[in-house]
């Protein structure tokens, strides 16, 4: 179909997706879905030194979980593959042989000590640092035979040396660059694999893709990029630079400060639904100040109009916030089966589905993620270990009264039955002589470990009465 919105997600596969590129990939989804375009993952994996084992598995794992599906690209399929870039390479070739007959580049036969050379005759005169163009001026004739006799050598772009490149970006309109401050890129590198400009340019075509939504970062390779659209006589795509994604002190966001991969934020117990509403603020707003939004939402909302120029901070704290709000307000079931991975891995018993339900509808209002979660349902599990000032406190005439009231007391106690409890409580206020704070903290220290948490009434409940008996009766002396 002419004229169809087909937009790629190009990832280098480097070991894991990082949030920015999680950012490129929804908003990459959301265009695709909200145009009823396709969206496409094409794996750019031509740089075989940073060959990372398992890092494609990986990052459509992490795409997967968050349930950002593709219409094309590896395991899917589709009609202008294959979509790993690796398996690609004669293309490359051949439109790098195109362009060097065009004039439009050259082979190199600079050595890497050539360079290094140049490099620090450069830093020494003050001058611009970059390739100087040297092997420009080889008669092609010249260069034929040097290729034919085995010298190494790699395939330089010609971009032109003086005047302005103008291009139009989505985000930030106007661009210029001068050329004078744009190199001569390495299209196809000594080992014979392209560099992700020559490749990246061959398939964008090839593949129909209509908008290029990526970071910042490759803004700058973008007149050379539209250089090559050019002397191929090639309709370039449309560009949409995404803003870069900062620290909370405005340095760029890196691994340094904190968790940059998805799969980390997965790994920690944040929801998908949360991440990827968070993630989609992250560059971009709606109309109004509204920041909840699901998908299917965002697919509606989202347009490439509110995308800003300026960087956007990663503030935790509002993913949590996020993810809190998903934890509470998410369908009970899918939270539950979100949960087991994350109870299982603190030990806890996941077989009695029942109370497991109790539980996690209890505690996911008191918590920020899944983590948190298992963490904090720990209590309903295990006899909660005292601290020294807290066993001080449960030696204490008071507290040991109230506990020997209630050891004795809970086997004929009906755990679910509030107005029981009740009663019971304020028996215990008549019997052991107690009210408020001296009533609560001891019955709250021996069902929850803690003078502070929830309603009595709420923790018998979920513990069941063997287990609160148990507890009242362990901390008598
Ligand atoms: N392979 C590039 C990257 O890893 C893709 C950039 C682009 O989308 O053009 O960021």
């Amino acid at each position: 179909m002419k004229n169809q919105i087909r937009v790629r997600f190009a990832p280098s596969p480097t070991g894991y997706l990082h949030v920015g590129g999680l950012r490129t990939a929804l908003y990459d989804y959301l265009y695709a879905r909200k145009t009823n375009g396709k969206f496409i993952l094409r794996i750019e994996d031509t740089d075989r030194t940073r060959y990372v084992e398992g890092a494609v598995e990986n990052l459509i794992k992490s795409l997967n979980e968050v349930g950002l599906d593709y219409d094309e690209g590896p395991e899917v399929g589709g009609e202008f593959g294959p979509y790993f870039q690796s398996e690609r390479t004669e293309l490359y070739q051949r439109y790098a042989r195109e362009l060097v007959e065009k004039g439009a580049a050259y082979p190199c036969f600079c050595t890497t000590e050539d360079l290094e050379k140049m490099r620090e005759e450069q830093k020494a005169a003050g001058t611009g640092i970059g390739y100087d163009g040297r092997c420009r001026h080889i008669d092609p004739a010249e260069a034929q035979r040097r290729i034919a006799a085995g010298e190494p050598h790699v395939i330089r772009l010609k971009v032109p040396m003086k005047g302005e490149v103008v291009f139009y970006d989505v985000v930030r309109g106007r661009v210029a660059f001068q050329w004078d401050t744009v190199d001569d890129q390495v299209l196809i590198k000594s080992d014979g694999y392209p560099t992700y400009h020559l490749a990246n340019v061959v398939d964008d075509h090839h593949m129909e893709v209509s908008h290029v939504i990526r970071g910042e970062e490759w803004l700058s390779s973008t007149p050379k990029h539209l250089f090559m659209y050019q002397q191929f006589g090639w309709k370039p795509p449309k560009w949409v630079h995404l803003p870069l994604i900062l620290n909370p002190d405005r340095s760029k966001l890196s691994k340094r400060q904190g968790d940059v991969a998805t799969e980390d934020f997965l790994r920690k117990g944040y929801l998908p639904e949360a991440l990827l509403n968070f993630i989609a603020l992250l560059g971009w707003h709606d109309s109004g100040d509204r920041e909840l939004f699901t998908l299917d939402e965002l697919v509606r909302a989202f347009s490439f109009k509110r995308i800003s120029k300026a960087g956007a901070v990663f503030d935790l704290e509002k993913l949590n916030w996020m993810n809190q709000h998903y934890m509470k307000t998410l369908d009970l079931g899918y939270i539950v089966i979100k949960a087991l991975p994350f109870f299982q891995d603190a030990g806890l018993p996941v077989d009695d589905m029942e109370q497991l339900r109790l539980i996690i509808d209890f505690s996911r209002e008191r918590v920020h993620t899944l983590q948190e979660l298992a963490e904090f349902s720990k209590v309903f599990f295990t006899t909660p270990i005292l601290d020294a000032e807290k066993s001080v406190f449960a030696t204490q005439d008071a507290a040991q009264k109230i506990f020997a009231f209630w050891a004795e007391q809970i086997p004929s106690l009906d755990c679910n039955d509030d107005a029981a409890i009740n009663a019971l409580i304020k028996e215990t206020t008549k019997v052991c002589g107690v009210k408020g704070k001296e009533l609560y903290f001891p019955l709250r220290l021996a069902l929850f470990g803690d003078y502070h948490g929830p309603e009595v009434a709420a923790l018998l409940r979920i513990i069941g009465k063997e287990e609160a008996q148990k507890r009242f009766a362990g901390l008598l002396l």
